[in-house]
């Protein structure tokens, strides 16, 4: 590769960020990393209908939480600035004129009444929506049916007028996808898009394009729902600036549905936590509060494994990656060409593998804040570490640590006596009793404690198996935890003998 390689995530801020755009911005970050280029976040807010006020610093926000930060964007500044397009309106103008003066792009000055009445017109079984194609702009109010005095007129009196591009009658636009392969449209096909918009302001097809030549972008990585859209933008390279230095293009495959049945959607995606983060806005496309990932308890390490693996692996069964190791492996050439399928349980898998093998001290701090939000207030400190460290391989998400260590802090609230009932007897209370007072010979640690238990037992001639789970509801309240007597080395020698005094009473 002789160009410097330069990509660009371009997002629209028009809601939260999800999945699919998340593993865009991964796509290219580690392609940039791998290549020793740059990573740039351009703000695509030329469409001020949808623009929500609080959903770049969002987008900042995910983007810092799972460490794939832009080398150049608005905030991080760069050589290229401005990077958020509304700032930029009056370049994009300038190539709009060009492309009219050409003869490549015109005015059309129909009014929204006038179009509605071209779709009534037009509009058969077969083609229920008609566009405004190049059979259809003959017959409309633009500068290509009217004269040019009259265009004159109009542009002086100050109306309201589009520019869009010119399609060709009969060309066909090809380019090579770096996933995709070569791949071809017909122009007819395609409308004649809007590329400046009544107010001034381009629209994304125009801007994408003047942006990713003015920052000399080199590869433009993007979902696949965007392939319809790259016949224009790729005419549009060729109009501007004679295809040179275009980038190379890759189309992303879809994500979808669990079943693989269709694309998923942003119902589901909501449903399944696709934000990356709540957002402190509601939803404009769903209406709804949406929790996220990190809500959930995902570690970010994780979830960007996870994306990662969604529609690409390094060609072995390998697929715990962390960052580095991804920048390393990652090549274009294993994105699969079809959809990759988004799991939540798998999500969750990775997660598990993340938490088992990431050190508590990274984590624990989030830990606690969890613990906090819930009314447990607990330290920071080494004997948390102990505890996280001791549950850890039972906690799928971060959130879980709640219910696998929250007795090593407060007394169970409930003690599920009923199960040991059954097969308990006198015998069995003086065992607990005796253990207890022979405690002041055992020095306070698990492997000690497991010493004396099982010596006693024997003496008692009661087998260690039906002490062991007396013992754990006692201590937890019920039938899970980790190891019972790491249980009571942490909660202390008062404590222990609090809980099982309590809890034989009622046996
Ligand atoms: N602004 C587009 C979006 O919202 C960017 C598409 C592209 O990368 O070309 O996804």
């Amino acid at each position: 590769m002789n160009k410097k390689v330069r990509v660009r995530f371009a997002p629209s801020p028009t809601g939260g960020l999800h999945l699919g755009g998340v593993r865009t911005v991964l796509y290219n970050y580690l392609f940039a990393k791998k290549h020793g280029g740059d990573f740039i976040l351009r703000i695509e807010d030329t469409d001020q209908n949808r623009y929500v006020a609080s959903a770049e610093q969002y987008i900042f926000d995910c983007l810092q939480w799972c460490g794939l930060e832009p080398d150049e964007s608005a905030i991080h500044g760069g050589p290229f600035a401005p990077y958020r397009q509304s700032e930029r309106k009056a370049i994009y103008q300038q190539y709009a004129e060009q492309l009219v003066k050409a003869g490549q792009a015109y005015y059309a000055f129909d009014t929204p009444e006038e179009l509605e009445d071209m779709r009534q017109q037009f509009k058969t079984h077969d083609n229920p929506t008609p566009q405004y194609n190049y059979e259809i702009r003959e017959r409309m109010k633009n500068s290509l049916t009217l004269s040019e005095e009259e265009v004159q007129r109009l542009l002086s009196a100050g109306s309201s007028y589009v520019v869009r591009i010119k399609m060709p009658v009969n060309e066909e636009i090809r380019f090579t996808d770096m996933i995709r392969g070569e791949v071809a449209f017909h122009s007819a096909l395609v409308d004649d898009k809007v590329l400046l918009k009544a107010d001034g302001m381009p629209t994304y097809h125009l801007a994408v394009v003047v942006d990713d030549h003015l920052m000399q972008i080199s590869h433009a990585f993007r979902g696949e729902e965007w392939l319809p859209s790259a016949p224009v933008h790729i005419l549009l390279w060729k109009y501007l600036f004679g295809l040179e230095n275009m980038p190379q293009w890759a189309h992303l495959p879809l994500i979808l549905k669990p079943d693989g049945n269709g694309k998923l959607s942003k119902r589901d995606g909501d449903r399944l936590g696709f934000p990356v983060f709540a957002m402190d806005w509601t939803d404009p496309k769903t209406a709804e509060k949406a929790t996220g990932f990190r809500e959930r308890g995902f570690l970010p390490e994780a979830f960007v494994n996870m994306l990662a693996m969604l529609g690409w692996n390094d060609g072995t069964d390998q697929e715990i990656f962390g960052k580095e190791e991804l920048i390393e492996r990652f090549s274009l050439e294993r994105v699969h060409k079809s959809g990759a399928k988004f799991d939540y349980e798998k999500a969750k898998w990775f997660n598990h593998e993340w938490i088992k093998k990431t050190s508590v001290s990274r984590f624990s701090s989030l830990v606690v804040k969890d613990f906090e939000s819930r009314g447990l207030n607990v330290a920071n400190d080494q004997r948390l570490e102990k505890i996280l460290e001791l549950v850890k391989d039972r906690c799928t998400l971060l959130t879980d640590f709640y219910d696998q260590s929250k007795f090593f802090f407060v007394a169970p609230e409930s003690v599920d006596v009923d199960s040991i009932k059954g097969k308990w007897n006198d015998d069995k209370t003086t065992f607990f009793k005796e253990w207890i007072a022979g405690w002041n010979n055992v020095e306070w640690n698990a492997a000690a404690l497991e010493a004396s238990f099982k010596e006693l037992a024997v003496t008692k001639n009661i087998k260690v198996g039906e002490l062991m789970l007396p013992l754990r509801i006692m201590l937890v309240g019920g039938k899970f935890g980790p190891g019972v007597f790491n249980i009571s080395e942490l909660i202390g020698k008062e404590e222990t003998e609090n809980r099982l005094k309590t809890a034989i009473q009622f046996l």
